[in-house]
């Protein structure tokens, strides 16, 4: 009886979860379609994670990271206005911090919210390096990558049937951002991997916006050569889910005259 009510509960979730990313064209697993549900946890946890981590301000880094985060989103919105969705960023709350530890990482949270590491700092090196960084942080989040992955822990996790039981007697909002704060939980601060499909998207996507925000896309594969550096002796929080980084930089070397077109496409559309 059990396992026949959850068999219907996940049906149904896989035939209302299905959403067309804007961005990305594909028709993927997210339960969290129009965001209304999603950004206002997001948005708490990212606070909380602030509250409990030294954040650091008034240094050149920590305004660099603020300038240029604000150019990436200022590029992402220019995109979706070429894509023909304009209104398509409304929700987000665009917010960049830069938070005191060693770790060589950095994340952005659904609805735009930007932690970079002071240690990933030394590896970014220059404006270039950060909006590389930058740029693929956002693809995640534009790409709705954390949505989907949480979207999938939802359906593992109803297999086990543990929160639809925990929460029976709970209303359905409540029940919902239960299992939203499960998932995003488990997603701050990368721990867990993204797969690698959504590696590649998300590399895609961000030297495209770190071209139309004026910066060199040259600098993105140079990048991911100091971050294979950095690695050796140990590998650093960053490459945890990065399985090939031959082909990654191979493939942002090749994909470099094509950002740069579809970058100077999107301009222009804006000047006319
Ligand atoms: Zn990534």
């Amino acid at each position: 009886m059990k396992t026949q009510f959850l068999s219907i509960f996940v049906l149904l979730f896989l035939f209302f979860g299905c959403k067309t990313n804007v961005i990305t064209g594909k028709k993927t697993l997210n339960f969290f379609g129009d965001n209304q549900s999603l950004f206002p946890t997001s948005f708490q946890q990212y606070r909380s994670f602030l509250d409990e981590h030294e954040v650091v301000t008034g240094t050149k880094d920590a305004s660099a990271v603020a300038r240029i985060g604000n150019d990436i989103a200022n590029a992402a919105a220019l995109y979706y206005a070429y894509l023909g969705t304009p209104n398509g960023l409304d929700n987000y709350a665009w917010e960049y911090n830069l938070v005191k530890s060693e770790q060589v990482n950095a994340w952005c949270m659904p609805g735009g919210k930007i932690v970079f590491y002071t240690g990933i700092m030394p590896v970014a090196k220059n404006p270039d390096g950060i909006a590389a960084i930058m740029g693929h942080e956002v693809a995640h989040a534009l790409a709705d990558h954390g949505a989907q992955r949480m979207s999938l822990g939802i359906v593992q996790q109803a297999g086990g049937l543990v929160t639809a039981q925990a929460t029976k007697k709970e209303d359905e909002r409540k029940r919902q951002q239960i299992m939203m704060a499960y998932g995003i939980g488990t997603t701050v601060g990368g721990m867990l991997p993204f797969s690698r499909k959504h590696e590649t998207e998300a590399d895609k996507i961000g030297l495209t916006l770190m071209t139309l925000a004026g910066y060199n896309p040259e600098e993105a594969p140079k990048l991911w050569e100091r971050m294979k550096a950095q690695s050796k002796g140990g590998v650093p929080e960053f490459l945890i889910s990065h399985p090939s980084e031959e082909r990654r930089i191979a493939n942002l070397q090749e994909w470099i005259p094509q950002a740069k077109a579809i970058a100077d496409e999107i301009k222009l559309t804006q000047k006319k």
